[in-house]
Parts: structure tokens; sequence; C-alpha cells
């Protein structure tokens, strides 16, 4: 936050801004970071440099704040600023001249970091000890970083930096080695919650019971995105929050909605889910934040499944907790797996409304429509393999909406070779597909009589995620060709000949004369050898 955000006085400032934390045991949950600083501040082994690393609004620049305050408190106890001396008073409202915050979003450069060397050697204005937090610090660019490092390799007296950063990976290790570095959790629902319910209380706002819980759940451990939740719907609401209203102003379906619909997913009674699915649409819930709900529920599911449901107890409260295990005993790992890819390709896909209400209709009957056989409340015998799936919901390859021979290749069902595809697996297209077509969109392909002969060289050996990667025996420098003068021509071509949005991805670690290692005898990939293989090595030259 910028100084003059936060000097805003009274009421007119955000609610997460008037509700920042001031001293290190108001932090939210972070407090394994908050009693290593505090003791480090009460035995004067402050270190010269901090990388603090977490997600967003979970509390960096706000520690770098407290850690201020700490170091130049006239009256600290035990490592806790007063919060009432004057350089507490000039660090709450954004006015000591000694706390400078650098965005490294809008000051990334060399030139940047000269400036910041040259008045780091300056002994601070009033204060015992400066503090620079650079915020957004992985958006330093490398030369920036080698000027800073030159500061850090001769730390000035009196002065700590703290690196606030949302992807530590992109700090150079030269810089990280030099930083004590913390890393910042996510905060758990059932920390955000309680929160909120406080704040509530103190601000005059009345919560219907619920709300905090949904909003805590939205904010996915950015505590700021809470309150900044809390302080839309009360905005809206005034100071009584219904559920309802909260839900409308968050563009959330009802919990029990929510919970109705994956329960019918959970037991494979896809009527009942998409019965729930028309309701929630006609009641003009936001669709992309209820896929975005499923997926973490389903995710939830996951990690219960794995084992891994310790991690979430933390975070869930406890009757949360018992469903979702009661949802993941009823779902195979394959099957959550399965219907996650569906959720989160849905979620991340740029899609209107009605085209979003279409996929999340597909996604909720893609076993029940493409398996008649199965009943509703039926289990799930279907298992498929992730590697080489598509994911749920897609039109089945042999249904291409706008399938455009090129040639009779283009049919490969009236061939007999095509008989050996085996039939698509429920969540759609798989590499088996994409191989048998392979003669066809090859033959499809208009370009020079060159990039013809290196197409010719490449072989599909694996689709994952929607990405099919070709192989072949040709060199890097071919490769490059290949890859920026057909390689769009390609994805457009698998595109339309599939009907769902395919990339492609060139590889040439492996060769495709060679079958792949785990595929024996009898195998798709023998299959795939034996359709197209021999073209590849007659083709070699
Ligand atoms: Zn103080």
């Amino acid at each position: 936050m910028s100084g003059d955000q936060a000097s805003h006085a009274g009421h007119e400032r955000a609610l997460y801004l008037r509700w920042r934390p001031r001293t290190f045991s108001q932090v939210v949950s972070q407090d394994a970071v908050t009693r290593t600083l505090r003791n480090a501040v009460a035995r004067g082994s402050v270190a010269h440099a901090y990388l603090l690393c977490g997600p967003r609004g979970t509390g960096k620049t706000t520690l770098a704040r407290i850690l201020y305050k700490a170091l130049n408190c006239q009256q600290p106890a035990d490592g806790e600023p007063c919060g009432a001396c004057a350089e507490c008073r000039d660090a709450d409202a954004g006015r000591s001249m000694d706390l400078i915050e650098i965005d490294a979003a809008s000051n990334r450069g060399i030139d940047d970091m000269r400036a910041l060397r040259e008045r780091v050697r300056f002994a601070p204005t009033q204060a015992r000890t400066k503090v620079y937090i650079v915020d957004e610090a992985h958006q330093l660019t490398q030369p920036a970083w080698d000027a800073f490092l030159k500061t850090l390799e001769e730390p000035p007296p009196h002065t700590v930096f703290v690196l606030a950063t949302t992807a530590a990976h992109k700090v150079p290790p030269t810089i990280a080695s030099r930083c004590q570095r913390f890393d910042l959790g996510r905060i758990p629902q059932s920390r955000i919650a309680p929160h909120l319910a406080l704040v509530a209380e103190q601000e005059g706002i009345a919560l219907e019971g619920g709300v905090a819980e949904r909003i805590a759940r939205l904010a996915r451990g950015g505590l700021r995105d809470a309150l900044a939740m809390l302080e839309q719907v009360a905005a809206f609401a005034g100071p009584i929050v219904t559920l309802e209203a909260a839900l409308q102003v968050l563009g959330l379906v009802r919990g029990d909605a929510l919970r109705a619909y994956v329960d019918a997913l959970a037991v494979g009674d896809s009527r009942r889910a998409l019965e729930v699915l028309e309701d929630i649409a006609q009641e003009g819930a936001d669709l992309r934040q209820f896929a975005d709900e499923v997926l973490f529920d389903l995710r939830g599911a996951l990690l219960m499944r794995a084992g891994a449901g310790t991690a979430l107890t933390a975070d869930l409260p406890a009757e949360e907790h018992e469903w979702l295990r009661d949802v993941a005993g009823r779902l195979a790992p394959m099957r959550i797996a399965s219907l996650l890819r569906a959720y989160s390709e849905i979620v991340s896909a740029t899609l209107d409304d009605s085209q979003l209400l279409v996929r999340l209709e597909l996604a909720t009957t893609s076993d029940w429509s493409l398996d008649p056989d199965i009943a509703p409340g039926a289990p799930h015998p279907h298992a498929e393999p992730l590697s080489d799936s598509g994911s749920a919901g897609e039109p089945s390859p042999d249904e291409p909406p706008s399938a455009r021979a090129g040639g009779e290749e283009a049919r490969p069902s009236s061939t007999p070779e095509a008989a050996m595809v085996p039939p698509p697996a429920s969540t759609g297209l798989t590499l088996a597909h994409v191989q048998a077509r392979w003669p066809a969109i090859r033959s499809r392909f208009q370009g020079s009589l060159l990039d013809k002969l290196r197409l010719d060289r490449l072989a599909p050996v694996a689709l994952e995620a929607g990405v099919v990667t070709l192989t072949g025996k040709l060199d890097s420098l071919e490769l490059q060709q290949v890859a920026s003068s057909t390689g769009r021509t390609i994805e457009a071509i698998l595109t339309e000949e599939f009907g769902r949005e395919l990339r492609v991805r060139l590889d040439n670690r492996s060769d495709p004369g060679v079958l792949p290692a785990e595929e024996g005898p009898g195998s798709l990939g023998e299959y795939a050898a034996m359709l197209f293989g021999g073209q590849l090595v007659t083709n070699e030259s």
C-alpha cells in the first residue's frame, strides 16, 4: 500500500487498511514468523535482509511495517512496538521518512536500484533503523538484481531490507542466499472466519450464520481479500448481512445447492446434478465462481483420498471436513482426477455465460450420456488413465462438429485399421484417436513442400491436458522452423478435426521409431507404429 492510501482518515479508508495488524501478536495465523521476528528484535539479532514469500494477502508488507515499528519504537516490550510513541504513530499513519516502500512492479530497472544504492548510504533521518520494503520483488530485472546484490554484499548499517514476493522461485539464488527467508502460508479458513466475525462485530455489522464461513472459503487463504469482500457485502446489505444478501453480492450459490450438486456427482446421479445445476443457473449465480467452488471441493476430496486429509483439518470447519470425507469415500481417485481436470478446464477457459453453462452441463452429464448402461446411483467403473485421456465433457472424437475431410484418409472409420482403434473413453479424446487420424491431418496440411516433408517425419506421441506432443527425426533447428512456420496451422487442423481446442508441443528428445518403454507389444504404441512407423523410416534421408 502506498503512503497516501494509508493516510486517509477514519472510515474513508478501506476496511482491510483499518484492520491491518499493528503488532506481531495481532497478525492472524503466521505464528512461527511473528515469533521469530519478535525474538530477533528483542535480542537485537535482526538480519540485514529478509525474504518474505507467500500468496497475496497473507501479511508480507504488514509484517515489514511492524518490524520497522518494533525496531524504532521508543518503548518496545519484548520485541513488540508500543503503538503509542511518536515513531509508532508516524509509521501507522504512513508518515515515517525511514520506512520506504518500493513497488518493484513499477520500479524494476537498474536505474531504480542505483538510486536505491545512493539512498541507502545516508543514515536514517529520525529513526534508528531504516527499513526498505521491496514489494513484488520478483518483478525486478536482472540488471536491477545485480545492482541490488552489491548493496546486499556491503550492507549499510542501520538498514534492513525486506523483499516481499509471491513468486520466490524468481528471486535469484545469489540474493535469496543473503536473506533470511520466511514462507507465509495461506491463512486457514478456520482462522479467517472468526477474524471476520470479530471485525464485523467491532464495526457494528451483524452477520447471519454462515456468512463469515462462506467469505472465508472464497478468500482462499488471503485475509486482505476476505476483508475486502466483507466490506463489499456490508456496503450492499447494510448493518445486517443475511446469507442470501451475501451470496447475491458475491455471486455465490447457496451452500446446500453446491453440496447437493457435488453429492449427486459423487454418487454418479447426473440427472440430479443437472437439475441442481439448472436451478443454480436460473437463480443467476456466477457460474464461473460455482465451477471454482466445485473445483475446490473436488480438490479437497482428492486430498482426502490420497490420505492427505489431515492437511485439510486445520483449514476447514469440522462439519465441512466430515462432509468432504463422505464425498471422497464415494469417488474413485481416477474419477476425482478426471472431474478435477474437467472443472479446471472450465474455470480457466475464456467462455461467455451461455458457453459456460453448456460446458458445465457436459461435465455434469458426461458419464451418464456417453454410457447409458450406467444407471444413476450405480458405482462408476471408469478408471481411465490420466496420461492420454482428454477431459470429461468433451465431444466424442467420432462426432467432430466440424469434420471437414481433406481426403479419403480423413475417414479412418472406413478403413480396416480404424477398427483397431479402441472406442473412446467416456472422457473423450485419447492419443490413439489423434494417432489414427494423423495421416489425414497431414494430408490436409497446405504448406510448402519443405514444410510437408518435415511434417511427414513427425508423429504424435502424447496427449495430455489438450496438448499433443509431436516428435520425429528432426534436428532442433528444423523443429524450430516447424514450430514457427507450421505449428499454428497444425493446431488449427487438429482443433477442427476433433472439435476441441488442441495445442501442439514439439519435442526432439525421443525418436518415434522407438516405442515408449512402458508400451509393450500389442499396445497402442505398437499400433501407432504400424500405422505410420514405416513411413517415418522411408522418409528419413
Ligand atoms: Zn512505539
